[in-house]
């Protein structure tokens, strides 16, 4: 890098914090590393006109006041702070995304008390696309199809960008629009996501989850009412304010048949995806198809937490962990 940067030809590379420089260079590092290890495929060069413009400071990224931060060889810059910075600041990201916004993203280190999370209020949720989640209470929550709604929309936009001229004003233009309104259907997605996964986390300690077929899923003619649910979004944040709050999701592994198996009497019956309501042929209750399954998720689940398994049950092979670390039970 030293060389390069004396290098005639690659003066330019003197106007950036040499940092940033250095954490590309840590960047494809990684990129590569995966690559050899067979995790992901070999790094592609950045597009100037396409990848999204970002820059990485491991450090001197400042919030100034209420209004301005300071940028390192960039100087001060105004910006809206959206929440103050808790714990040790790790580094900072600058990007600018589809719309054209430019955003920075702090990473920060922040210690938490280590409490072992609480069984006391246990609950078992089913997700689907009928009702998104399913309480074992029989609370059912309806999907939000932001998407749906906007689909309308976002056609029109998407013929106008692409019976624009290419290379013109008004084709950026188009493209600016589009994008704008595929952000506001992420933002609307997004912030429904956040509340209802912390109410949930918020009224339990231990949420009983069935691992989702993520990839099964998006391959049926469903795909689209299946992405708008975003429901391994939903997954991850439930997982993510778990840790915050002190709290524990439990895996139930999908294999395990929480649909036809009947509460009750444990018999298990034939079902298709149509039948929303059936009765027991053993003990004849009738049975909601979805509160069903959240009920036999929530015992399935209260018997991984006794038998002391709730980390290793995951079908899907990602990390299934206590909701804090040293916490278990
Ligand atoms: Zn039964």
């Amino acid at each position: 890098m030293t060389q390069l940067k004396r290098d005639a030809d690659h003066l330019w590379l003197q106007a950036c914090v040499a940092q940033s420089l250095q954490q590309a260079l840590m960047d494809l590092e990684t990129a590569c590393t995966n690559f050899f290890a067979n995790r992901a495929k070999y790094p592609r060069f950045k597009s100037r006109k396409r990848t999204p413009h970002s820059m990485r400071f491991p450090q001197c990224v400042m919030v100034v006041d209420d209004t301005t931060i300071s940028v390192p060889k960039i100087g001060l810059v105004r910006a809206v702070i959206h929440r103050p910075l808790q714990g040790v600041v790790k580094g900072a990201t600058v990007k600018q995304d589809a719309t054209g916004a430019w955003w920075v993203v702090f990473v920060c280190h922040i210690e938490r008390p280590d409490v072992a999370p609480t069984c006391d209020r246990p609950v078992g949720i089913d997700v689907g696309l009928e009702s998104f989640t399913t309480l074992h209470t029989g609370v059912k929550v309806k999907p939000p199809k932001f998407y749906r709604r906007g689909e309308k929309k976002l056609k029109r936009l998407a013929r106008k960008l692409s019976r624009a001229t290419k290379g013109s004003a008004n084709r950026r233009k188009a493209k600016q629009r589009l994008a704008c309104a595929h952000q506001r259907i992420r933002n609307q997605r997004a912030d429904w996501l956040h509340k209802h996964a912390l109410e949930i986390i918020q009224q339990f300690d231990t949420v009983c989850i069935e691992t989702l077929n993520v990839k099964g899923l998006a391959r049926t003619k469903l795909a689209k009412s299946f992405s708008d649910a975003a429901l391994s979004t939903f997954m991850q944040m439930l997982h993510d304010k778990a840790e915050w709050h002190g709290r524990r999701v439990v895996k139930v592994g999908r294999f395990y048949a929480s649909s036809k198996t009947c509460h009750r009497c444990h018999e298990k019956t034939i079902l298709t995806l149509s039948d929303r309501v059936w009765t027991c042929g053993t003990c004849s209750t009738i049975h909601d198809r979805d509160i069903n399954a959240a009920i036999n998720i929530l015992d399935e689940g209260i018997r991984l937490v006794a038998a002391g398994m709730s980390e290793t049950q995951n079908a899907a092979g990602d990390a299934v962990r206590p909701a804090s670390a040293g916490g278990r039970r």
